[in-house]
């Protein structure tokens, strides 16, 4: 009996995804570079083990999948997918399905698109977000291709993909690149929503010298309340674990120095290229990009002279307060530059981005899945939100009532010596985006003073200059 799809790539991902396949009923064909790998992988693969089907070379995968094959590939992303579809090229037949499931670059997507067109085969660039749990009960499942290629192979998709309220958290977004551009926009909001998260934990750990142990209900607590999420539910878990080899909190023996892999990176380099202002997501990165510099800190500690923290002093209950309202806040801003971003990117490739669905398929199954998504999905299917999810009048209502704890948040942590980067730039573009009258006009006379850029007056047509000449 031939399998129904195929998978390349039994790594972390690529192996719990064709466990998920399998266990929703699909007989699936699965080949690695490293061969061993696939039959260690049928030896493992306990009950499910009957609908995979071991193939030690392509051709053989090509052979085992009843045409027209659909073939999942989850490998490294960049040269090795370029290597894969090559290699496959000679294996497959027209109307066969290229599904490049890795953590794709959006313009590769678009360009192996384009080189594909033509060829009889057709390719699909997705997004899987979920992680190893993800990848093996239910991922977030974001498809770029052509709607006919989504039609067919839907119904696998949304089977093994997470279900919110029964609802598959699997959609069909745009063509060529649109589904790996929203996963890229997925994790740049994630690395804001992570450091975020973390700043408040420095304030908590440094300003009122709370211990892991003590912080951990803090966040158990919240994660009951408006910031309930996965990030909140494992920072609680994280703080609370200890270590093994030291019984301390194993927080307090991690090393402070972030890894990315460039997805984060990517978010911010398109929302640069598309005009689009992503502060919080820009500051998360490069709060990244600084905790890796240990040395440089530690040296710098010296000459500054360790962190002359104030404790932040105030009644414990308001502060939590403030502190869950403040991140809440920050979380909006972070979440309505990414929506923004995602806008941008739907107006210049021409792709229709569908901001609910996108907004559906991350209330479960993903890394950044929240109750917060489920009133997103709402604010952008009531309308309002076509231009900033900060316009919506639900998010309006919910950022007035926010917007001064994460002021005051941001004040007291600058006081203290706290460095609060993604917070206050979410501030910061809070203030600056709902501020009518900004600053810009002296920015635009200091052009017209030493370029002669010209400026627009209030109420008028046309191009002026300024009083000044050269020689002044
Ligand atoms: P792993 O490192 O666990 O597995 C990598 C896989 O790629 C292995 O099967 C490996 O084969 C294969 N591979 C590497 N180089 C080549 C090559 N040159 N030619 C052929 N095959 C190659 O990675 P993950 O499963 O974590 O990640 C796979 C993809 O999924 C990546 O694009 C990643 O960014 C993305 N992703 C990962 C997530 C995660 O949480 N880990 C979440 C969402 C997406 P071999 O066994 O021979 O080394």
């Amino acid at each position: 009996e031939k399998a129904e799809i195929g998978l390349i790539g039994l790594g972390t991902m690529g192996s719990n995804l064709a466990l998920n396949i399998a266990e929703k009923g699909h007989r699936i064909a699965v080949f690695n570079r490293t061969v061993s790998r696939v039959d260690e992988f049928k030896a493992n693969a306990g009950e499910l083990a009957d609908r995979i089907v071991p193939c030690h070379s392509l051709a053989e995968l090509a052979e085992a999948i009843r045409p027209p094959r659909p073939v999942i590939i989850m490998v490294l992303a960049g040269k090795p997918v370029d290597e894969q579809i090559a290699a496959l090229r000679g294996e497959l037949e027209a109307n066969d399905i290229l599904i490049d499931a890795g953590n794709a670059n959006f313009h590769d997507t678009v360009r192996r698109f384009r080189e594909l067109e033509g060829s009889g085969l057709t390719f699909i660039g997705m997004g899987v977000s979920g992680g190893e749990e993800g990848a093996r009960h239910g991922p977030s499942i974001m498809v770029g291709g052509t709607e006919e290629s989504w039609k067919r192979v839907e119904g696998v998709l949304t089977a093994i993909s997470a279900k919110f309220k029964g609802e598959p958290c699997a959609a069909w977004l745009g063509p060529d690149g649109a589904g790996h551009f929203v996963k890229t926009i997925h994790n740049g909001i994630e690395y804001a929503d992570m450091q975020m998260i973390a700043e408040i934990y420095g304030i908590l750990r440094d300003g009122l010298s709370m211990g892991a142990k003590e912080i951990a209900p803090v966040f158990g607590t919240w994660n009951k309340g408006r910031l309930n999420s996965y990030l909140i539910e494992i920072t609680a878990k994280v703080l609370a674990a200890d270590d093994a080899k030291t019984g301390k909190p194993v927080v307090d023996v991690i090393l402070d120095r972030a890894g990315q892999k460039g997805t984060g990176k990517w978010s911010v380099i398109e929302a640069q290229q598309l005009g689009i202002p992503a502060t919080a997501i820009e500051a998360a990165v490069a709060a990244r990009v600084l905790s890796s510099l240990k040395d440089e800190r530690q040296a710098a500690e010296k000459a500054y002279g360790a962190l002359a923290v104030e404790k932040i002093d105030a009644p414990r209950d308001a502060l939590l307060k403030d502190l869950e309202l403040a991140l809440f806040a920050g979380k909006i801003a972070a979440y309505a530059q990414g929506f923004a971003v995602m806008a941008g990117a739907s107006n210049e490739f021409g792709w229709k981005l569908p901001m609910p669905t996108i907004a559906k398929i991350w209330r479960a199954g993903c890394i950044i899945r929240s109750e917060m998504l489920d009133t997103m999905a709402e604010a952008f299917s009531s309308g309002g939100a076509e231009k900033n999810l900060l316009m919506a009048p639900a998010f309006v209502t919910l950022m007035k009532g926010a917007h001064p704890s994460l002021r005051r948040i941001v004040a007291r942590a600058a006081e203290a010596g706290l460095p609060v980067p993604a917070l206050s730039s979410a501030l910061g573009y809070f203030d600056a985006y709902r501020q009518g009258r900004g600053t810009s006009n002296l920015i635009q006379g200091q052009r017209d003073f030493f370029g002669a850029h010209g400026f627009e007056r209030i109420g008028e047509q046309g191009a002026f200059h300024g009083p000044w000449n050269s020689a002044d």
